[in-house]
């Protein structure tokens, strides 16, 4: 009998798919990692297993403990797959801004949500990062992974994301292309595709415009788990070779078009990724493989990008996706 011995044994091994039409005019081959094959349908799960492995090795947390971690999306859900496999009660504290789906998604998961007021500063006891100190201070036997801090975060990916590269692609990997949020993926991963191709592997981060990876003014932007206002301790930014900075309209029209042309229903800072990732293939020669990594799935933004109304009320174009629009009626 061929089976898993439990869901969390189902992370990584994430397959690469070659995109085909978005690549139009292009000689060089782009593939995509599709981190949604993880069993909570992100990439998070990696450093979610990773972070709660140590934490363990290290006695940070042990049988009957709990896991305090201010998040509302993919990393929370990472964490309550392993959470709950492991018999540990789990805490999110989450800005109240995020009210909804994402949220009943961590509740389906058996977690508890602590909702915190969005509109205080960082420093206000009622804030965001304050609660979840508390509560990881007062609750005994509670660990909070801290995943713009903890190493073992991109470490998670130099161990599986960077390995399952090189081995799918059998060395012939030439440029890894990846969005950054804690910068985990990009640096773990780039680092070992670095070592072990002898710096022959060019790593390029996309980011959106806005956001102070890769320089230019900074004020807010659409796309979401991707770019910062600050330099986390996960991202070292020495393993970056070059950066694409992408708008909103860009990250979202490709989104969509992943979704029509390539079968890939997937979030928006996976399309920011392939807008950075095309770029990086335009003038490249038929031989050279791009690795573009794609974090989530779509079904988390099926009101938002997905969504007309939603996206003209923003300003974004529509027109992608309704390409027969002026057609006569037949
Ligand atoms: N895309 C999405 C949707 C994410 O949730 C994240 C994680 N914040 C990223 C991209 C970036 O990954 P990383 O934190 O490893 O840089």
């Amino acid at each position: 009998m061929r089976y898993a011995e439990n869901i969390t044994d189902l992370v990584g091994n994430t397959p690469l798919v070659r995109l085909n039409r978005v690549t139009d005019g292009i000689r060089a081959t782009v593939l995509a990692k599709i981190e949604y094959f993880n069993p909570g349908g992100s990439a998070k799960d990696r450093i979610a297993r990773n972070i709660v492995d140590a934490a363990e090795r290290d006695g940070l947390l042990r049988p009957g403990g709990t896991i305090v971690e201010p998040t509302s999306g993919n990393t929370g859900v990472g964490l309550a797959l392993v959470a709950l496999q492991r018999g540990y009660r789990m805490i999110f504290v989450v800005p109240d801004k995020f009210a909804g789906e994402k949220v009943d998604v961590l509740r389906a998961y058996g977690a508890e949500v602590v909702m915190t007021d969005t509109s205080v500063e960082p420093d206000d006891p009622r804030s965001y990062y304050s609660v979840s100190d508390r509560l990881a201070r007062e609750i005994p036997g509670a660990f909070k992974p801290n995943q713009f801090a903890n190493q073992n975060g991109p470490r998670g990916h130099f161990e599986t994301t960077g390995p399952e590269i090189w081995r799918d692609t059998e060395g012939l990997v030439t440029h890894f292309v990846a969005g950054i949020g804690t910068g985990g993926t990009i640096t773990g991963t780039g680092r070992y595709l670095r070592e072990l191709s002898q710096g022959a592997v060019r790593i390029i981060g996309a980011d959106p415009e806005g956001s102070i990876y890769s320089g230019g003014p900074i004020h807010g932007y659409a796309v979401e788990g991707v770019g910062e206002d600050f330099w986390p301790e996960t991202f070292d930014p020495t393993v970056v070779d070059e950066y694409h900075r992408v708008s909103d309209a860009e990250s979202f029209a490709m989104t969509r078009r992943l979704a029509r042309e390539e079968g890939l229903l997937v979030g928006g800072s996976s399309g920011m990724a392939v807008v950075a990732a095309l770029r990086t293939a335009r003038d490249l020669p038929a031989d050279a493989v791009v690795v573009v990594l794609l974090p989530d799935h779509g079904r988390a933004y099926v009101s938002k990008i997905f969504n007309d109304a939603w996206m003209t009320d923003r300003g974004f174009a529509t027109t992608d996706t309704t390409p027969d629009a002026a057609a006569p009626a037949s």
